[in-house]
Order: structure tokens, then C-alpha cells, then sequence
């Protein structure tokens, strides 16, 4: 399939903001693909080459881009960088230079949907010596053969930053569209077909495989896929609850548990092998060798998939660290030993979801939990399931929920005893008690270098909020406060490759950095493209678990907004 038919779809995807109609176009996008194309376009429509599990990044900064658009152009790096500066948007500065491109070309290919996947793929795989001009040099080939608006979009694709608003429930509903819908089915049975696809999505997570599965086994073999061991699964999240009281009301007896202020793990075991996997399904075996030899020793069961929330420890003292220490083992790829040494590491276990070949996800939670007990060996200090007390007694409650807090994690979570194990955040199942207003997940759009002693750190910085609709980010205030020193260097060093412009001290920044939050209240604002402004919000971390699609929405905040109007 020619790639211009892809490009022309991201063009009316980008025009419309219609969930409905988007859907609409990519079913017909998918219902049109050659079966061989199909896993390449399904995967290709939400901006990706990899599933989201894969271990591959094509890691292009802003920088070599421009140096390849300024090779495939003919422009000098220094017009490729003014154009840019205009739009702060790579795709479009591309699509400008080619079309009035300086280098005359004789011969050219027509760009197809594979020669982009694969190349694209390619990119990854590329590592070591001279790696930086093998890639600048394939993404330069590339652009080449590219027209103006198909290179818009291979631009956007290799920086991670498409955003035609599609979100995972849009790709859903147009697999069901164009592969499981028939004529007069009923809204039961459309949502039976939904559903069938979104079981296949929570277990492998690509949704490349589960359109071909879609096409070619129908619903029945979206219903069969199996978990397989060395690919992570989705996970089930809590919801907010503002006591323990009305859930103990609502739900009689319910188990109480820390939440821990960690880093959640998703351990699979079969035979030796085991598989370490963070909430967002990045593959952390490596940086976690110890733990590694935790769960050799500590599970006894042959296969499984276990869960629990990973806590950094002070070697000295023995307690935990805050989550900012243990953040620097995950990303940590060298030195692994040193670092196991520096911050060891204990895991508290909270769930099973698999053992001996079974999914367990339709059992109840007290079931699981009694499961969970009977597989592992406890290693104190080191393995050992989450603390929880099962009760009905709010005062009971009330004391456990004080003693989390006393150990410095972030509060409780309350779980219904007989709910089963269900994929995202839902309600019914975990609820999650924390002390302070609810925070908020937002992306780090712009910056201000400080004055005075702060004059080397970008030490202000803009936050933007999602709007679900068109993939855009939208900012609602501005933070400088909350952070260390080291904090601010970290920030600075990571933030200084996203930016974009600068005007004076100020710089537009690629929205990549999530950032959770707290403030005192939130405002109506004109002076912000989001209506809203937080006041006086201060840094909690810096979350390093969650990407810019998963940042809070406008709806969010316009709901926490409201809410506050209730309360006061
Ligand atoms: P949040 O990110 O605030 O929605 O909280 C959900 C996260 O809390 C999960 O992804 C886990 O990493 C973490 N967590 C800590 N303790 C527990 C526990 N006992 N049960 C479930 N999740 C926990």
C-alpha cells in the first residue's frame, strides 16, 4: 500500500475532532489495507512502529532531525532551524522545506507503507559506532523520496509525535467497524464485539496483531487470545475515593492495603526465566537483578504472572527511600551492580493473575490474594506480600491508614473482596485513599531560565493538561517551586534537548515530561489556553512512568475545578 494513502488519513484525522468520525475513517482505512499491510497501518495510525511493550526506541533528537532535514533538502541547518522556530512543529518545517526544496531530483520512488515501517524500524535497530550518521543518513534517504505531506507525517512518526487524536478506544471501535460489525446487529452485540477487542488488547497490547487477528479469526479469536509468558499484560488501576468510610458503607468488608510509593511490577515466571515488567509494560528484567533472584528463590509455583509495588531502600537505616531515588535504578542500564548495592530494593506483592497456565482474572480478589500466599515463600525485608488488614471497622481502618501515612507511603487502598481482576481503572474494585487534594498528571510545554543563582536552570515551568479530543496539550499554570536543586539540574538537563525556541528566557518545550502535582486550588484563567490555572502548584515528582498520552485531561481538571466549588 502506497504510504500517501496513510498520509491523507492522518491529514482528515488531524482536521476533525469528532471521536465518531475518526473512527469512521480509520475503519475504512483498515477495511481497505491488503491483509499483509495490516498489523504495519493498524500499529502505524497511533504514531508507533513497536508495541508498546517493545524495548526498541528510535531515540532521534530534535537536533539530528533538523540535520537530516537540512540533507534531504538542500537547506542549511540554520533555515531548517528558523523555519522551525516558526511553526515549533518539525513535521510542518519539513513539508515547507521540501516543497520548496533547493536540490533538484531526478528519480523517484513512490513511498510505500512498508519501505516507511520498516525503515522507521530500522532506525531502532541501529546501534554503536558511526550510529548517529547511519541514522541521520536512512532518515535523510527517506525524507528524499518523501512529498511534502508525506514527510510531514514520517517526521511526526519518528519523533513520537503524531497526535491526530487517536487514542486506544477510537482504534478499538474501528477494528470492530471494519472487521466484526455486521448489518443489524444490536448495540448489545456491538458492545460484545468492543469488548472481545479490548479482552485481546489488556492481554497482548499490539494492536497490529489484533486487527490481523480480527480479520482473519473474527471475534472468537480475539476472545482466545492467550496470555503469552514474556509479554506484560495491562493492569488494573484504582479510582479515587474521598473516604474510607463511604466504601466501607457501600461494600461492608473490604480489604485495606498500603499503597506503597513505588514502582509497580509485573513479574512473570516460567521455569527459570523471569521477566520484570513497570506499569507501562517497559521490560526492567535487566536493571533489577536482584529482584530477579527474589522471585527465583521466593515463588514457588512453576508459572505465573505476580504484581506488587517495588520500594527503594536506604542501605544504611533500612527504611524507604521516596520513589526519586528508586527512579534513578529504572532507566539504569549500566553500572547495574553498583546501583543494586546503592539502592537494594523489596517488593510488597498484591496480586496473581496467572498460575500453571490459567488466567485468573475471574476470580475474586480474597481468592487471588489466599493464591498469591500459597505460591510465594516470603524473604523478609526483601519479599513479601503487601500489609492489608481485612475489616469493616472504620476505626480500625482509620488507624491502618494512619500507620501507612506514619511509614511514609502515600495511604491506602480499600479493596472490594469479591471483585475480579479488570483491566484499567474502574469502579467496583480498588479505591485508593491518599491525604492531600487529588494531583495532577500534566506535561511540561514551556520554560523560563531563572535569574541570579538560578540563571543555569530552566527553573519555571508551563503545564499543560490533554485535550483528549484533538491530542493537543493545553496549559493551566505555571510551576517553580517544590524542587531541590538536584531536581532543578535534572529538569534543566532533561528539558534543555526538548526545547523547541527561545525567546528571551523563555523556551517552548516538546511536550514529553510528565509531572504529578499538588496546588491549592484551581482558577478560571484567560490568561491560559485552558480557561483554568492552578494556584501555587508545587512539584510531588517527576513521573517517570507515564508518557504524554496519559496525562491528565481537561475534563479532569475542569472536573476537579467543579468539585471544589461543592466543597467550599
Ligand atoms: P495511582 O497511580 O495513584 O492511580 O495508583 C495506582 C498505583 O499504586 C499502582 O499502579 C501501583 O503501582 C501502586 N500501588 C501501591 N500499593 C499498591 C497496592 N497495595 N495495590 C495495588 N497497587 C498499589
Amino acid at each position: 500500500m502506497e504510504y500517501s494513502i496513510l498520509a491523507d488519513v492522518y491529514e482528515k484525522l488531524e482536521s476533525i475532532s469528532s471521536k465518531l468520525e475518526k473512527t469512521h475513517i480509520l475503519a475504512d482505512l483498515f477495511s481497505k489495507t491488503p491483509s499483509e499491510d495490516l498489523p504495519k497501518v493498524a500499529l502505524l495510525a497511533v504514531g508507533r512502529v513497536f508495541p508498546v511493550y517493545s524495548e526498541y526506541e528510535l531515540g532521534i533528537a530534535t537536533q539530528m532531525m533538523m540535520k537530516a532535514i537540512s540533507k534531504a533538502t538542500g537547506f542549511s541547518l540554520n533555515d531548517v532551524e528558523k523555519k522551525f522556530k516558526k511553526t515549533g512543529d518539525l513535521g510542518l518545517t519539513t513539508e515547507d522545506c521540501i516543497k520548496s526544496r533547493k536540490q533538484v531530483i531526478l528519480f523517484k520512488k513512490k513511498l510505500t507503507v512498508n519501505t516507511v515501517f520498516e525503515n522507521l524500524q530500522k532506525l531502532a535497530y541501529i546501534t554503536g559506532v558511526g550510529s548517529q550518521d547511519r541514522k541521520l543518513n536512512l532518515i535523510a534517504e527517506l525524507l528524499v523520496s518523501a512529498k511534502p505531506k508525506e514527510a510531514r507525517y514520517v517526521v511526526r512518526t519518528i519523533l513520537q509525535e503524531l497526535r491526530v487524536g487517536v487514542a486506544e478506544g477510537i482504534i478499538r471501535d474501528a477494528i470492530v467497524e471494519a472487521f466484526l460489525y455486521k448489518e443489524g446487529m444490536s448495540k448489545e452485540e456491538k458492545n460484545e464485539m468492543a469488548a472481545a477487542v479490548e479482552y485481546a488488547w489488556n492481554i497482548l497490547s499490539d494492536f497490529g496483531e489484533i486487527a490481523k487477528i480480527a480479520k482473519e479469526r473474527g471475534v472468537e479469536g480475539l476472545r482466545k487470545v492467550q496470555i503469552q509468558l514474556g509479554k506484560p499484560i495491562q493492569v488494573m488501576l484504582g479510582e479515587k475515593a474521598e473516604s474510607i468510610e463511604e466504601i466501607i458503607k457501600e461494600f461492608g468488608k473490604v480489604a485495606v492495603e498500603y499503597k506503597y510509593d513505588g514502582m509497580r511490577a509485573q513479574i512473570q515466571k516460567k521455569g527459570d526465566k523471569i521477566w520484570i515488567y513497570t506499569r507501562r509494560l517497559e521490560d526492567v528484567t535487566k536493571q533489577f537483578a536482584d529482584l530477579v533472584e527474589f522471585c527465583k528463590k521466593g515463588i514457588k509455583a512453576k508459572e505465573c504472572i505476580v504484581e506488587g509495588e517495588v520500594l527503594g531502600i536506604n542501605p544504611e537505616t533500612g527504611f524507604p527511600l521516596p520513589f526519586q531515588m528508586l527512579s534513578q535504578r529504572i532507566h539504569r542500564k549500566y553500572d547495574i551492580q553498583k546501583m543494586i548495592k546503592e539502592i537494594p530494593v523489596q517488593i510488597h506483592l498484591f496480586d496473581v493473575l496467572y498460575l500453571e497456565g490459567k488466567p485468573l482474572f475471574d476470580k475474586p480478589f480474597k481468592e487471588r490474594r489466599r493464591i498469591l500466599e500459597s505460591i510465594i515463600k516470603p524473604i523478609p525485608k526483601k519479599f513479601e506480600p503487601a500489609k492489608q488488614l481485612i475489616t469493616d471497622d472504620l476505626k480500625e481502618a482509620e488507624t491502618f491508614y494512619q500507620e501507612a501515612l506514619n511509614a511514609k507511603q502515600e495511604g491506602v487502598f480499600l479493596k472490594v473482596l469479591d471483585s475480579s481482576y479488570v483491566f484499567g481503572r474502574h469502579v467496583g474494585g480498588w479505591y485508593k485513599i491518599k491525604p492531600i487534594m487529588e494531583t495532577l498528571d500534566l506535561v511540561i510545554v514551556g520554560a523560563t531560565w531563572g535569574v541570579g543563582s538560578r540563571a543555569k536552570w530552566l527553573s519555571s515551568y508551563v503545564l499543560a493538561c490533554r485535550d483528549s479530543n484533538t491530542g493537543k496539550f493545553l496549559p493551566c499554570g505555571m510551576m517553580g517551586t517544590g524542587l531541590t536543586e538536584e531536581q532543578f539540574q535534572l529538569m534543566t538537563d532533561t528539558l534543555k534537548e526538548l526545547i523547541i525556541d527561545e525567546k528571551g528566557r523563555e523556551a517552548r518545550i516538546r511536550p514529553k515530561i510528565v509531572v504529578e502535582v499538588a496546588y491549592q486550588e484551581i482558577q478560571k484563567s484567560p490568561n491560559y489556553e485552558s480557561g483554568l490555572a492552578l494556584r501555587f502548584p508545587r512539584l510531588i515528582r517527576i513521573r517517570e512512568d507515564k508518557g504524554p498520552e496519559e496525562a491528565d485531561t481537561i475534563e479532569r481538571v475542569y472536573e476537579l475545578f467543579k468539585s471544589q466549588g461543592r466543597a467550599g
